[in-house]
């Protein structure tokens, strides 16, 4: 229900948003060089997907 947003304290705001995400979601690995890459994308730093090249670097 939407309440006037002087209604609700500083801390319970903030305590409503320790939930919040903290990183961008659907970050993996690469297992090609271990960079933080999107999940299902080429990787940026090194052009690979699935183990092999796809964008020249
Ligand atoms: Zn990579």
């Amino acid at each position: 229900m939407a309440v006037p947003f002087r209604r609700t304290s500083k801390t319970a705001k903030r305590k409503r948003r320790t939930h919040f995400k903290l990183q961008v979601p659907g970050m993996v690995e690469c297992p090609n060089c271990g960079e933080m890459k999107l999940a299902h994308r080429v990787c940026p730093s090194c052009g690979t997907y699935k183990g092999k090249e796809v964008v020249s670097k």
